[in-house]
């Protein structure tokens, strides 16, 4: 099969890969349906984050089962599965607790951009819908697998409540998909951060009733005028930089909550300013698996229509523009159809 491999700096190929087979006895091996390229694919791709040798791309990923080892229950080939980037048992004392992407077991989900994914701990990762779902539910069900459930634990992180005035920083798709969650948890007031009209139309479609442009001091002093000098109750930080996390660190309001889940990078907390700030900060890798069967539910009942975050589709083998189009930020978030 061909699929995605980064081989350095913009340098994405489409070659020839081996075909993932069952390894341990526990995995399953999906035929994917789509794929797409996640805002995280783009430290590596803009040589940020170092790699080690050629790399095969992509961890978001639904798609029909096609094989399963001799130790998976409740996977059957046919059926159509989602699931998140980190493998995990689900029944570790940490998933017990929520935390999947903490399993005492877990593993990284690598090299979905391509036609067949191996899955390791099938039957604790996978979430399969009762019947195959059409094909235009596939881009929402997608969605669910990385950066949908990760707006939705920014939410859930940062304590949205109903009524609650919340604050997004980062106009990226989980940023987008985090106004989303806000609304759908029930938010009264929701302030997106964003300079990008196509991005801000979109937030506005998903929830946002305000939008703010400035950055760092600006966009702090913008959200306090908004919330009459308060700060925002909840805020959720999608962007993993410096300047992101302190944005909203003084954006939130003494007693208030801040989700983070954008990845940090060069980030170092001040202990006098977090003490002094009285705010609640809690976030990671968000555990999608403990979401992914609420959300399956809402997108197959057509509460929530997550996919229209992706505002490019390619075929697989354009995977390379897929990722061009996102680092210059022509495009919010490719899909991928093999
Ligand atoms: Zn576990």
């Amino acid at each position: 099969m061909r699929g995605a491999v980064l081989y350095g700096p913009r340098d994405v190929r489409f070659e020839e890969r081996a075909a993932p087979t069952i390894i341990k006895p526990t995995d399953a091996v999906i035929r994917m349906s789509a794929t797409c390229v996640c805002g995280s694919d783009l430290w590596p791709y803009r040589g940020i984050s170092p790699i080690a040798g050629p790399t095969p791309m992509g961890h978001e990923y639904c798609g029909i089962v096609e094989e399963v080892g001799r130790e998976v229950i409740s996977i059957k080939p046919g059926q159509f599965v989602i699931g998140s980037f980190f493998a995990s048992d689900n029944t570790c004392p940490h998933c017990h607790a929520g935390y999947q992407t903490s399993c005492q077991h877990k593993e990284l989900v690598g090299g979905a951009q391509a036609p067949l994914l191996r899955v390791p701990l099938a039957d604790g990762t996978l979430v399969a819908t009762a019947v195959v779902p059409s094909d235009d539910l596939v881009p929402s069900l997608l969605a669910l697998s990385d950066v949908m459930g990760t707006g939705w634990f920014a939410a859930d992180a940062a304590n949205v409540k109903p009524g609650a005035k919340v604050a997004v920083v980062g106009d990226g798709a989980v940023g987008l998909l985090g106004v989303l969650s806000a609304k759908l948890m029930g938010a009264g007031r929701i302030i997106a951060m964003s300079r990008h009209p196509s991005r801000q139309q979109l937030a506005r479609e998903f929830g946002a009733t305000d939008i703010v442009t400035g950055r760092g001091e600006e966009g702090v002093a913008r959200i306090k005028e908004l919330t009459d000098g308060v700060g925002a109750d909840a805020v959720l930080e999608c962007v993993g930089t410096q300047e992101a996390i302190v944005q909203a660190i003084r954006s939130t309001r003494p007693g208030g909550s801040i989700g983070y889940v954008g990845v940090p990078h060069g980030v170092e907390l001040n202990g006098q300013e977090m003490f002094f700030a009285h705010v609640r900060l809690h976030g990671g890798p968000a555990p999608v698996r403990r979401y992914l069967p609420a959300l399956v539910d809402m997108v197959l009942k057509g509460r929530m229509n997550p996919g229209k975050v992706f505002d490019l589709t390619l075929p697989l083998d354009q995977v390379a523009e897929g990722y061009r189009a996102m680092d210059e930020r022509r495009a919010i978030k490719a899909l991928l159809r093999p």
